[in-house]
């Protein structure tokens, strides 16, 4: 469902921005030499935007959590003497408080708060007639709607200069990512509302720096809006988030081997071969929802024969068959494999679907 939110253009509320957008600087704000060398090396890199944790949200206590008001000192000090804008991540109202008053252009919403309604309206309340901008890290569980709420709730008060983090969600399982990007929730949060700027959080998202760049180029080639990096004078020996955090020297290396693609397809010559790839394209899933109409058919026959003969539905031997077999077909075909797995899961699933509402008498009503 499309939800027109009222978002004033980033490009109003971010200043100077570099091409592509990117928002950079340390995971934390550890000393004022640390936070103002970084800076001063990004701005002479092309970056106008930075980033500093100033209370860390960490998983356990004891570890390094933050510099507090005195951080915010040095942000506001660095600001002046090279005419940047910075970006913190404020949880409770006294952060808020305090940003304001050292000056922060924008603000960001934690992981760790987005999944809380309690607290993200507490700030939302807190920001309410200030026209600060507020960007909205995707929650650490891969819930859209959760996300979503944030963004409204927010939006609700009266700010309008608003955009969402992609930082990726945590999953169980092994993932060579950190946190598993999950592209898709990103995507259907673009599509639900087209007007919001989203921002990716490569760091985050991958854990290490040896991904940052396709990552970061994958974000682009989806039409991102821009990313967000951590970078470090000494990232080794970073107090929070040593293994992802890159110099502001490989900053400016990603910056500029970074290809930004057209989001609108503004030549008229390839307009034109689009528009027939596209209409071929349409045929071919004409041709895909006609062989599903007729398996499906196929399906409800099986159905109704497993229920003259009091068979199960599921016949796991069968299943396993079908999923080998069709893997080894795609894979004849150069098809991804993961892809034609998830496909055949969901299919399967629908026929299952099917033969049980056959077997308990209701009519049949596959979906997808
Ligand atoms: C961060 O940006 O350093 C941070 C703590 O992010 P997240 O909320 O995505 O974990
Ligand atoms: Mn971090």
């Amino acid at each position: 469902m499309t939800k027109n939110l009222n978002i004033d253009p980033i490009n109003t509320w971010i200043k100077n921005s570099s091409d592509p957008l990117i928002i950079s600087g340390p995971c934390s704000a550890e000393t004022y030499d640390q936070l103002h060398e970084t800076c001063k090396q990004l701005k002479s890199n092309g970056i106008n935007l930075m980033r500093a944790g100033v209370w860390k949200p960490r998983t356990r206590p004891g570890t390094f959590e933050g510099n507090g008001e005195e951080a915010l000192k040095w942000i506001s000090d660095i600001k002046k003497e090279l005419n940047v804008q910075f970006t913190v991540e404020v949880a409770n109202t006294t952060h808020i408080d305090l940003a304001l008053k050292y000056g922060i252009d924008i603000l960001w919403i934690g992981a760790r708060t987005t999944v809380n309604p309690f607290s993200v309206q507490e700030i939302a309340d807190a920001i309410k007639g200030t026209d600060t901008p507020v960007l909205i890290k995707n929650p650490i569980n891969p819930d859209l709607s959760l996300w979503m709420g944030a963004l409204e709730r927010v939006n609700k008060v009266g700010i309008n200069k608003i955009g969402a983090i992609h930082r990726g969600f945590s999953i169980t399982g092994n993932s060579k990512y950190r946190y598993a990007p999950m592209w898709k929730i990103a995507i259907d949060l673009k599509s639900n509302i087209p007007n919001l700027p989203v921002i990716c959080d490569p760091s985050h998202i991958c854990g290490n720096r040896d991904m940052i760049f396709e990552t970061s180029q994958k974000a682009l080639d989806l039409g991102y809006d821009g990313l967000i990096i951590e970078s470090h004078i000494d990232p080794d020996n970073a107090w929070s988030d040593a293994k992802q955090q890159v110099t502001p020297a490989s900053l400016l290396k990603i910056k500029n081997d970074l290809k930004v693609k057209n989001t609108k397809e503004k030549d008229r010559s390839y307009k034109h071969l689009l528009e027939e790839i596209r209409e071929n394209i349409d045929d071919v899933d004409k041709e895909i929802i006609d062989i599903i109409a007729k398996r499906i058919s196929l399906v409800e026959k099986i159905g109704e024969f497993k229920k003259e003969q009091d068979l199960t539905t599921l016949q796991v031997d069968r299943w396993n068959k079908i999923f080998k077999s069709r893997i080894k077909w795609a894979l004849d075909k150069n098809l991804d494999k993961d892809f034609i797995e998830d496909l055949y899961k969901v299919i399967h699933l629908g026929s299952i679907n099917v033969q049980n509402k056959i077997i308990n008498k209701k009519k049949a009503n596959f979906k997808i």
